[in-house]
């Protein structure tokens, strides 16, 4: 077994996106924060209704995947394909944009705690223009796997494998091969967790704080960090415990061309893309 460590962190920054939903992004935040086939992540967290009631109000996506996961508060996805549905707490809502969908995410709530996060996944070129597709996966279809060294994970994506035993996530079948795992680790907890020697793999620290590989670097709150090769990551969380996410996947390798919500290879496809959101054939078909 090969140890991956902290290659790299990537600090979030304040950002606004939606109709001003306030969010911290740190993958993304600038074209050259990718880690392929990752292009985004943002969390959303406040306890002030200002910060996002306005919430997401419609808008185009083509290219890619997005992907979000509430831990507290309700979120209403309506899309131009019909579907509606409402994500709540330890939810996800997994959308396949690929040629174009039109949605809108609106909070249900007026006031409280809103926190998640969205990630986008790339889509290699050959998959970019088939149909869109959504599905919505409650919090009783994600296993939560017990980790040998304290705490557990949620498995929305991939196969996590601790001692004999292998917990799989509800979302499999995709081209990354997407490990999305939301680890709630105790206080001192030593966590070994096993990654695809394959993928690109990284960490967002939302709660407390972690080290990381065997060289035990620090990873702060609210930092992703980017890590190197290998076919695990040791994680130890802090004196008080951390809540972190860990995503894997397998890197597309191509050209990517991004304006705002449309991920394609080239400008000319961008361009493409404009065009028949404009002409509103976007999500035709
Ligand atoms: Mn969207």
């Amino acid at each position: 077994m090969s140890a991956r460590r902290l290659q790299a962190v990537i600090e979030s920054v304040a950002a606004s996106d939606g109709a001003g939903v306030k969010l911290r992004r740190s993958l993304g935040s600038t074209p050259s924060r990718r880690f392929d086939p990752f292009l985004m992540l943002d969390e959303f967290f406040s306890d002030d209704p200002d910060d996002y009631i306005a919430g997401f109000p419609s808008h185009p996506h083509r290219g890619f995947e997005t992907v979000t996961y509430m831990l507290d508060g309700r979120m209403r996805h309506e899309d131009s394909f019909g579907h509606v549905g409402e994500i709540g707490p330890g939810g996800v809502q997994w959308m396949t944009a690929a040629r174009g969908i039109i949605h809108s995410e609106m909070p249900l709530q007026s006031e409280g705690r809103m926190r998640g996060f969205q990630l986008w996944i790339n889509l290699p070129s050959r998959e970019k223009m088939k149909p869109a597709a959504y599905r919505e996966i409650p919090p009783g279809e994600i296993p939560i796997a017990a980790l040998a060294g304290g705490g557990d994970a949620r498995v929305i994506a991939g196969t996590l494998r601790q001692g004999s035993v292998d917990v799989s996530g509800p979302m499999a079948g995709l081209s990354a091969d997407p490990q999305y795992y939301d680890l709630r680790l105790p206080p001192g907890a030593a966590v070994t967790i096993p990654t695809a020697a394959a993928h690109n793999v990284f960490l967002y620290v939302y709660e407390g704080e972690a080290v990381v590989g065997d060289d035990a670097r620090a990873l702060p709150l609210r930092s992703a960090g980017l890590l190197t090769p290998g076919d695990e990551v040791r994680i130890v969380a802090g004196a008080a415990g951390a809540g972190l996410l860990l995503l894997g996947g397998n890197p597309i390798g191509e050209r990517v061309a991004q304006y705002g919500p449309f991920v394609m290879n080239t400008p000319e496809e961008i361009q493409q893309a404009i065009r028949d959101y404009q002409q509103g054939v976007l999500a035709a078909g």
